[in-house]
């Protein structure tokens, strides 16, 4: 179980930190998708753009190869259930920890005008959508480890006051370490909403690919054979390694190691392999946006089915917490 908030294009984070993961597990596992727009609206209030926003994360995932028969691709707010899971993990979850959460810290600096309670029990939101289907693994970036561990949190403490009803949700990548896709200023990660310059979303145009990884942080190179390389320049070989074949990232290991490197080259190469990444899946995005009636039937199939778990789920929990009269 994962999902996406509606709040912008989708970007190489998104896809390589989540998405790429969930077309290797659509054949493996029972799988429940979303995009998250309940979420979506603690910092986006507004809900003029939010339909369209909502069909573009659906058409970005299907053009990423996400398969709709083969798993439930739904909205959250489709699945009434969702809330009221979310109302009683709320009472098993204490202020004084949400109120440490790094990303709530992040939001009420970015959002000062804004510091609603939705936003401060985000993560019970999330663990709510998690366990709703009693999901066990979570395919996420390494960003979304806290909120993973506070939802295993929760699962322990209604399993320990209600009996054993949930299994605790693990953040997921087929035994590889969490995937942080660095911005290409340098410092950071790429994301829907800072800095989108050093963002790479799946919506670019090709010259737009090729403009800002040329204007990748760079210096002007190694003084010394086989020395450590500063963040920046490790990034740009992360991102190479993402999307370009072995033998390139190999011949610029070489170069650096042994001082010949040309950064110049080096981008010019990797705005080409992420322009022959991207614009396949941005040119099926279009295709799929302009079916409105394809996409609303996405819709509808995928909240049936996961309205069909998440109503035995909240069977089950009721019972257990004995509201059953
Ligand atoms: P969001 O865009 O915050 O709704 O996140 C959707 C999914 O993309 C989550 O699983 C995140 O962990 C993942 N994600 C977002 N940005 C990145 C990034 N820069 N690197 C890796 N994963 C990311």
């Amino acid at each position: 179980m994962s999902g996406i908030r509606p709040t912008g294009f989708l970007h190489l984070g998104n896809y390589f930190g989540a998405i790429r993961n969930y077309i290797k597990m659509q054949d493996d596992f029972d799988c429940y998708f979303m995009v998250a727009d309940l979420h979506s609206l603690t910092t986006h209030p507004d809900t003029k753009h939010l339909k369209g926003n909502v069909q573009r994360v659906l058409a970005e995932n299907i053009a990423c190869g996400l398969n709709p028969d083969k798993v439930a691709l739904y909205c959250q707010s489709q699945v009434y259930e969702t809330s009221e899971l979310y109302l009683y993990l709320n009472m098993l979850a204490y202020t004084g920890e949400l109120e440490k959460t790094v990303t709530f810290k992040d939001k009420i600096r970015q959002h000062p005008g804004n510091i609603n309670a939705g936003l401060l029990t985000y993560p019970v939101l999330q663990a709510a959508d998690i366990i709703l289907h009693r999901a066990k693994y979570v395919p996420v970036g390494k960003d979304q480890e806290q909120h993973l561990e506070m939802a295993r949190n929760f699962v322990n403490r209604f399993n320990h006051r209600y009996g054993d009803v949930f299994p605790e949700p693990q953040a997921f990548n087929y035994n590889e370490v969490l995937v942080k896709v660095p911005s290409l200023d340098g410092s950071g990660k790429m994301s829907k909403s800072e800095n989108q310059m050093a963002t790479l979303f799946l919506a670019d145009e090709d010259d737009v690919i090729r403009k800002k990884v040329l204007k990748a942080k760079t210096d002007s190179g190694p003084k010394e054979n086989n020395s450590e390389k500063p963040e920046y320049i490790e990034n740009i070989f992360l991102l190479m390694e993402l999307v370009s074949s072995r033998e390139i990232v190999e011949k610029y290991e070489a170069d650096y190691n042994n001082c010949t490197i040309r950064y110049g080259d080096m981008k010019k190469q990797l705005g080409e392999d992420m322009v022959n990444f991207i614009s396949p899946i941005r040119n099926k995005v279009e295709t799929i946006l302009n079916d409105e009636i394809y996409l609303k039937s996405v819709m509808e199939q995928g909240a049936e089915k996961a309205r069909k778990s998440a109503r035995a789920t909240m069977q089950i929990v009721r019972e257990a917490m004995g509201l059953n009269y």
